[in-house]
């Protein structure tokens, strides 16, 4: 059933002929630096990159899709000097590294192109003497400030405390012979450009950077050769330099479709040029924005219709804000780490979606793990896995459109016109490259899906024979969407997109027919196996597995926390039970707990009054063998002078104890009443000699 206009769809059949070939597109990222393996915050552009080119095929351009490396320049010789290698064989191994990944993450790429290629490296020897001819490039001395251990240049501004920023050292004033490039002459041609063509710079708050920043203020001239360092592409007529940074890195955009200097470029490149869109980081948007038009404009070629400058991927910096990732810090995320943890398609989805237009976006192992299982498993996942099990268990696999609203019509028509509303919403955000909106469309899909599941409640039709045909068609409608959105996500995650396809055996539906209801063959077949598409995930268990180092160290500290908390404790506990076992007169003891307290009879020798107390008299009580010194609390009742040649009950025993500053061994017992009036304990035959055992 196809629904027409008459039902408030669209129907863009007249138009699909159109828009079958919409001609060429000729895409770029920037080259990677070739200085090591990159992380996710590199990987970044080359997926917004593919999901770009692959979004454009399926709108039916004709796309080539061109990404490299940067493989020149003193670093890279510093690094494979350092590494006792050679700089080409350190290149060879990391522009490896760098296609392995862009292969990793399913990039669609048509050309990977490496600045050391020959036929890129003949033809900036060509546009320099080019250059050079034509009066644009000329002969001067670079001034700057040097670094002689470092072999290099700097500028006052980029100095950290007045000394070399790489190694801390003195520089001094130098001067080297170099080329420059005259910038100023095709400033003003520049500027037009930019003020006629609002596309050129994107987005548009970077253009206004470039304006007022660099171009108005007036351009300097750029040094383009260098003579410190030798791994560069040597000028030919002036073999002691190289070629300078950009006028190599830039040109990697015409030599790698067929450009030539001479005149003689390929089909490719007279197909292609000039290229349609430029996708670079926000950091190099000055050397795209400014130098190349430059360098193009004295090469009399055309200039790129589009450079848009994205923003970064930064980690999370715990503190909820973006960080970037650099090994120093040790806040570096892989790609291929986590790949291995969640699949590519994840990764994919993670970067994409969470990457705004204009602001960074953040990464972490937890927000990863946090958009995994609320969009991935929960929402798409979901799904897909309980509309095939529904199917399975209803009707054998297999539903077809029966048409029966019963009393859902609204619903089933809203659902409709969600599904296929969808793809001019994901088209207006992928005109504007706004890809992270475009998902946000595409998942939005996808809920209302999950809603409708929730409205229709199939579980319940499914109980009523009766209500078999609405079930049918509830379903139906379930796979259809499901199909739609399954095809729009193709170029942002596209296996996901083929498992989810193969799941209810259907196909890819044509560009322009996504927005025609009911493309999903009636009485289809789904598998009887649904595979989950993306399993929830536990953030620890993922942490534990990434960072084990941090887990066990965050572990043992927890463990010493635990273990020091529970020593406190037993010990606050132990005090308290010696507390109460020094006050429990009241409960029961053994009779050797009592066997274990020595009572005797003493004669008290001598008496005082304790200074500094008002309670206290101190006693020399003979117990027998010996005289012991026993402090009293009883002076409210007793004289010292009363006390004198007393025969009273002594418990020996007792651990000494300091009172008042005085020695006190023993107690001298005593009985008290309820109104606190005490008497000695005395024995009742005052003759029983001291030192008697009272028991
Ligand atoms: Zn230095």
């Amino acid at each position: 059933m196809k629904v027409g206009p008459s039902t408030g769809l669209y129907d863009r059949e007249s138009e699909i002929l159109i828009m079958a070939n919409k001609g060429k597109f000729y895409m770029t990222t920037a080259i990677a630096y070739a200085s090591g393996k990159p992380h996710i915050g590199n990987t970044y552009e080359i997926v917004l990159a593919d999901a770009i080119a692959r979004y454009k095929r399926m709108e039916g351009y004709d796309v080539f899709f061109q990404t490299g490396t940067d493989e020149h320049g003193q670093k890279i010789e510093d690094k494979a000097t350092a590494a006792g290698t050679t700089p080409k064989a350190f290149v060879d191994q990391t522009a490896g590294e760098i296609k392995r990944i862009w292969d990793l993450m399913n990039t669609s790429y048509d050309k990977f192109i490496r600045t050391t290629d020959e036929y890129h490296e003949k033809q900036v020897q060509k546009m320099f003497r080019k250059m050079y001819e034509k009066g644009d490039i000329y002969k001067g001395s670079y001034k700057g400030l040097y670094c002689t251990p470092c072999e290099s240049f700097w500028t006052e501004s980029q100095l950290v405390d007045g000394k070399c920023p790489d190694c801390g050292r003195e520089v001094t004033p130098a001067e080297e012979e170099a080329y420059f490039f005259k910038m100023s002459k095709y400033a003003p041609r520049l500027i037009d450009h930019i003020n006629s063509h609002p596309k050129f710079i994107q987005p548009v708050s970077r253009k206004n950077e470039m304006m007022n920043n660099f171009l108005l203020p007036g351009l300097q001239d750029l040094c383009v050769s260098r003579t410190s360092f030798k791994w560069g592409i040597p000028v030919d007529f002036d073999d002691k330099h190289v070629v300078y940074v950009w006028l190599d890195a830039l040109t990697n955009y015409i030599t790698g479709i067929g450009y030539d200097a001479d005149g003689q470029s390929s089909d490719l490149y007279k197909k292609n040029w000039p290229a349609d869109l430029h996708l670079i980081g926000k950091d190099i948007i000055r050397f795209h924005t400014i130098y190349w038009p430059i360098f193009l404009m004295s090469l009399g070629e055309e200039l790129p219709e589009q450079v848009f400058g994205h923003p970064w991927l930064l980690t999370a910096s715990g503190k909820g804000e973006g960080d970037k990732m650099s090994k120093s810090k040790g806040n570096v995320i892989y790609a291929d780490d986590l790949v291995d943890m969640f699949g590519v398609d994840a990764v994919r989805y993670f970067v994409l979606h969470e990457m705004p237009f204009e602001n960074d976006g953040v990464i972490s192992w937890e927000l990863m793990v946090e958009r995994m299982n609320s969009d991935l498993a929960n929402t798409l996942g979901n799904l897909v896995n309980r509309t095939i099990a529904m199917t399975n268990k209803y009707f054998g696999g297999k539903v077809k459109n029966t048409g029966v609203t019963g009393d859902q019509a609204e619903i089933d028509q809203d659902l409709k016109l969600v599904v296929t509303g969808t793809l001019d919403k994901v088209a207006a955000r992928m005109k504007d490259l706004r890809v992270a909106d475009a998902l946000t469309e595409i998942f939005t899909l996808f809920k209302r899906c999950n809603k409708y599941i929730d409205e229709t409640e199939p579980w319940k039709l499914a109980k009523d024979e009766a209500l078999k045909d609405r079930l049918s068609e509830v379903l139906y409608n379930l796979l259809s969407g499901i199909q739609v959105g399954a095809t729009l996500l193709k170029p942002f995650m596209p296996e996901t997109c083929d498992r989810i396809l193969s799941q209810i055996r259907a196909e890819e539906i044509p560009f322009d027919e996504l927005v025609i209801w009911g493309n999903y063959p009636a009485e289809n077949t789904v598998t009887d196996k649904p595979e989950i598409l993306f399993m929830r995930m536990d953030v620890k268990e993922v942490l534990m597995k990434v960072m084990p180092e941090v887990f066990e160290a965050e572990a043992k500290a927890e463990a010493e926390k635990e273990a020091k908390k529970a020593a406190k404790k037993a010990e606050k506990e132990a005090k308290k039970a010696a507390k109460k076992a020094e006050a429990g007169a009241s409960s029961e003891i053994t009779y050797d707990d009592f066997a274990k307290c020595r009572f005797v009879v003493g004669e008290v020798l001598e008496c005082r009054e304790v200074e500094n107390s008002n309670k206290l008299l101190v006693s020399q009580v003979n117990v027998g063998d010996k005289t012991v010194q026993i402090c009293s609390g009883i002076r409210a009742w007793y004289s010292a002078a009363d006390m004198v040649g007393k025969k009273v009950m002594v418990l020996l025993n007792l651990k000494p104890r300091r009172m008042a500053g005085l020695d006190s061994c023993g107690m001298i017992l005593c009985a008290e009443d309820k109104d606190g009036n005490v008497v000695l304990m005395t024995p009742a035959d005052p003759s029983m000699p001291a030192g008697s055992e009272i028991g």
